[in-house]
């Protein structure tokens, strides 16, 4: 085993609670529950939250519903969307943030992350639940805000959570506040009666036993409860999802290129390519790689060999907070052993640009700024050929070729 991977384990699960009557947005919501509002034709809020968390990894996500639980049922329930299975659970009745926590409990895993689901946070999810301090049992996503009287605050030392508290009327200047976005252990559940709050009824505790964790982000924040805001949401969100791509080709640039590599004990990466990766996941790049995988074709190895290599690849990232957004691969080779991967000249395997131009299709992609890094003329061919710019790594540090790029786009 290579002594550059890092076993870790990597949350993959996410609750949204979903069940709120939505009140406040008056008859917007007298059909229509608060998070599947449009934000744009046939885009719902909560679709946007569920790529955000789908993309970051989260492959099981849970919503749990309550009042008009039966449009989240059939547009959701056992659908895929990315990499990730969604599933709907019913709160038998309103019973609060940790009430709903409470009916899911049987199906929780040890780690897991609980949002609201009529809000919106831009931040990067891995570098919230990156492996928590013995002892911890929950991490809260914290923002500034300017002016917090409106909202319960939080005081922190250093990553610990410190103190929990109510609306204070007359409150002055900026303060932390809770997002609404937590990673938790599933022993808070213990601490979870059938109708509670978990802001008000748990989390103070966990404060004062010192077992909470706070992490402070500054993303785009946005709460669509109230008309003016969904108003909001519905301006800013169709731009907000749009993102550059930061394309890689996998062999000789994220990983040491063995020929054909694919055993997960070959997996050694190459010099500031997960800090390239985070740095790119921080400034809010989709990161997505691009591998010709001939040797699928050839019959060196199968698929589950290369998922199982991309898996420990997630995992390594993960633990330092960063992700792959998507891996998009072609088996196909002019001399595969099987027929359906012979081809003289896929369109898919590169020089040819297709894995590029899919994944710009299928992703809500902002052009400019896009761009690609290869290590081999086939690579920059690829991105000429769809359109974006393609640099070659020049073989010594990938985190100093792409804060150069960033630098070089910033002119
Ligand atoms: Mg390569």
């Amino acid at each position: 085993m290579s002594e550059d991977a890092i076993e870790t384990m990597r949350v993959k699960q996410a609750l949204f609670l979903v069940g709120g009557k939505g009140t406040r947005l008056g008859s917007l919501t007298t059909a229509t529950p608060k998070p599947l509002l449009e934000i744009a034709p046939n885009v719902t809020f909560l679709d946007v939250l569920i790529e955000q968390f789908s993309r970051h990894g989260f492959s099981d996500i849970i919503l749990l519903a309550g009042h008009m639980a039966e449009q989240f049922q059939s547009r959701y329930h056992l659908r895929q969307r990315g990499g990730a299975t969604i599933t709907v659970v019913c709160e038998p009745e309103p019973a609060g943030t940790g009430g709903a926590l409470h009916a899911a409990r049987n199906h929780l895993d040890e780690w897991f992350v609980m949002a609201n689901g009529d809000s919106y946070f831009d931040i990067n999810l891995r570098s919230l639940t990156k492996p928590a301090a013995a002892g911890t049992v929950g991490r809260l996503a914290l923002r500034q805000e300017k002016n917090a009287a409106r909202f319960g605050t939080v005081e922190v030392q250093g990553q610990r959570v410190t103190a929990f508290r109510e609306k204070q009327a007359g409150l002055e200047g900026g303060r932390l506040i809770n997002a609404g976005v937590y990673l938790l252990n599933r022993g808070v559940v213990d601490a979870v009666s059938q109708v509670c709050s978990l802001e008000r009824d748990v989390f103070p505790g966990l404060a004062r036993a010192g077992q909470l964790e706070g992490r402070v982000f500054d993303g785009y924040f946005l709460d669509m409860g109230l008309p003016d805001t969904y108003q909001l949401a519905k301006r800013d969100m169709p731009g907000r999802r749009q993102r550059p791509v930061a394309f890689f080709d996998r062999d000789g640039v994220l990983n040491a290129d063995h020929g054909y590599t694919h055993r997960v004990a070959d997996l050694k990466w190459i010099n500031g390519a997960r800090e390239a990766i985070l740095l790119l996941n921080e400034a809010g790049y989709l990161v997505i790689v691009v591998t010709n995988q001939g040797g699928i074709g050839l019959g060196l190895y199968g698929l589950a060999a290369m998922q199982a290599f991309h898996e420990r690849m997630q995992n390594d990232l993960a633990a330092i907070g960063a992700h792959i957004d998507a891996f998009y691969h072609c088996p196909h080779h002019p001399d595969a052993t099987t027929a359906n991967y012979r081809h003289a000249d896929h369109p898919d395997r590169k020089p040819n640009p297709g894995m590029i131009l899919r994944a710009l299709e299928e992703w809500p992609v902002r052009h400019a700024g896009s761009f690609l890094v290869g290590d081999r003329d086939s690579d920059v061919t690829a991105a000429t050929r769809a359109g974006i710019p393609g640099y070659l790594f020049d073989g010594v540090d990938v985190f100093q070729t792409v804060s150069r790029i960033l630098q070089d786009q910033k002119r």
